[in-house]
């Protein structure tokens, strides 16, 4: 029988779920909240919900955004013959803290890994393509920075990307390049440093 009432176990089993929250932190995350004066419990609660409500994928590069077109695709100071792909939201968070990248982004939404049981067919790769074939009607050339991460399933969908343009009928006028690597293997872009990220991205060669 457990010692604690079911509410604070379901507070500490939802935290638990969170990616790098272990059960200790989880309960101690409970318990500031159980302590808090100040309703920070309900505060937290209303966050979630407006988040839960509020956010949306952008249509064309279904980073995260409240609009039906994110901050970034929707701005008239953005190139759009530069289009950077990366895995997930936060990985266009580390670029645009780096303040080096002047174009559009992708989000993918992962990257490929059997071992999980993520194939080609849970990533928006068809999206993809759809949006190169799309900036390819106003831009003559098109830049794809491929940005996963520099891990085996980074490499994997890296190439399913190079794979997937090279089929295309516009391959002339898609050019593909990678970042440079200085970026450790099994890192997260997204916890990459400015300055590593900033070099990664002008190093960045054709592929
Ligand atoms: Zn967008």
């Amino acid at each position: 029988m457990s010692v604690l009432p079911k509410s604070v176990e379901k507070v500490i089993e939802k935290f638990g779920e969170i990616p790098g929250v272990g059960p200790k932190s989880a309960s101690r995350m409970a318990y500031h909240y159980l302590r808090s004066p100040n309703k920070d419990a309900s505060k937290l609660a209303e966050a979630l919900i407006a988040m839960d409500e509020n956010v949306v994928n952008c249509s064309k590069c279904f980073n995260v955004s409240e609009d039906e077109e994110c901050n970034i695709c929707s701005s008239p100071l953005r190139k759009s013959e530069k289009i950077c792909v990366v895995e997930e939201p936060l990985d266009v968070v580390a670029f645009e803290n780096s303040g080096v990248y002047d174009g559009v982004y992708f989000v993918l939404g992962g990257a490929i890994s059997p071992a999980d049981g993520i194939t080609s067919e849970e990533l928006r790769f068809k999206e993809l393509k759809g949006r190169v074939l799309e900036l390819l009607d106003t831009n003559d050339v098109l830049e794809v920075i491929i940005a996963t991460n520099p891990s085996l399933e980074g490499e994997a969908t890296a190439s399913y990307i190079l794979d997937m343009f090279q089929t295309l009928e516009q391959k002339d006028r898609i050019r593909v390049s990678r970042l440079a690597m200085g970026l450790p293997t099994g890192a997260d872009l997204e916890y990459a440093d400015r300055l590593t990220l900033k070099k990664a991205l002008e190093g960045r060669r054709d592929i």
